[in-house]
């Protein structure tokens, strides 16, 4: 596994890489790597001739309250864990390459960056697109890997995609789970032994809602209601935002036809988790 952090370095691979004509798959990350980034590697290695994996935790998309700094970081652990998934190249830029002195670009997604995420973190889905749009033109890969479990983000990444004609295929792969059903997040490891068991309830939640889905409600209201009910049921638990909104445009649905995305952030304790499921009729 090549380690590569500057950015004429990687440049350089990826050349090479398309001379013998073989493909790339890439998987952008900010590390602390966990069973839900190394399934990104297994479908990127499955799809792919080589695998590219990006870590780093880009400072344009937290917030100035946000936890940037303390943000999880464990390199030398990541390292080990992406060698031993079949990663090929690890690029690790740095700030200093990435936003240079004098930077002054950014990629903004309209509209469905002004709800969920977007409508409580004004300024993320902006600088996960600069980042994203970055990597992908220093990587130019046939493919790049995104999770399920940052529903927005995957959606926003496409759009993006599409509409700025990179031309690369975005994949969007299911949520990883821990046992009990937490999806699994770097900022899983803030959370409290007591915190992490009442973590569960926002998955619970999700699952209960399905069932009631399935046995034919179809009011986003009193689906709302339960989620919002067995969430508040847990003294460390806090719903940031819980919605029900169409899979494409993120708009709010009031009543469920075809397909529904419910999407939710919810603290627990100080750490913001979130999670989403989407029913299908
Ligand atoms: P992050 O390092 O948190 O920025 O995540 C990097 C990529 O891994 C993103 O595309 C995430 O959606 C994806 N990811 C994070 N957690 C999970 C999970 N539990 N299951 C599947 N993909 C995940």
């Amino acid at each position: 596994m090549k380690v590569l952090r500057s950015i004429p370095k990687i440049r350089n691979q990826i050349t090479l890489i398309k001379k013998q004509r073989k493909t790339i798959g890439f998987v952008p990350t900010m590390g602390y790597l966990h069973a839900g980034h190394l399934s990104l590697v297994r479908a990127a290695k499955k799809e792919n001739d080589v695998t590219v994996m990006s870590i780093y935790v880009n400072p344009t998309q937290f917030g100035p309250q946000e936890d940037f700094a303390k943000y999880p970081r464990d390199i030398s652990r990541d390292l080990k864990l992406a060698q031993k998934a079949g990663v090929d190249i690890i690029f690790l830029p740095r700030n200093k390459d990435m936003y240079p002195r004098g930077y002054l670009t950014y990629v903004k997604v309209q509209k469905i960056t002004d709800t969920l995420c977007g409508g409580k973190r004004p300024e993320h889905f902006c600088g996960v697109c600069t980042i994203v749009a970055k990597l992908l033109n220093i990587t130019s890969p046939d493919k790049a890997y995104f999770g399920q479990k940052d529903a927005q983000q995957a959606l926003v990444i496409k759009k993006m995609a599409e509409d700025l004609n990179i031309p690369v295929q975005i994949k969007v792969m299911p949520i990883i789970r821990e046992i009990d059903g937490l999806a699994m997040s770097s900022r899983n490891v803030y959370l409290s032994p007591e915190e992490r068991e009442d973590a569960v309830v926002i998955n619970k939640a999700l699952f209960l809602a399905r069932q009631q889905f399935l046995r034919g409600e179809k009011n986003s209201n009193k689906i709302l209601s339960s989620i919002k009910r067995l969430i508040s049921s847990k003294h460390s638990a806090k719903i940031d935002y819980v919605k029900i909104v169409d899979t494409e445009n993120l708009l709010p649905i009031k009543i469920i036809k075809g397909e529904a995305l419910i999407a939710i952030a919810c603290y627990i304790g100080k750490t913001r988790l979130i999670d989403n499921i989407i029913l299908r009729g």
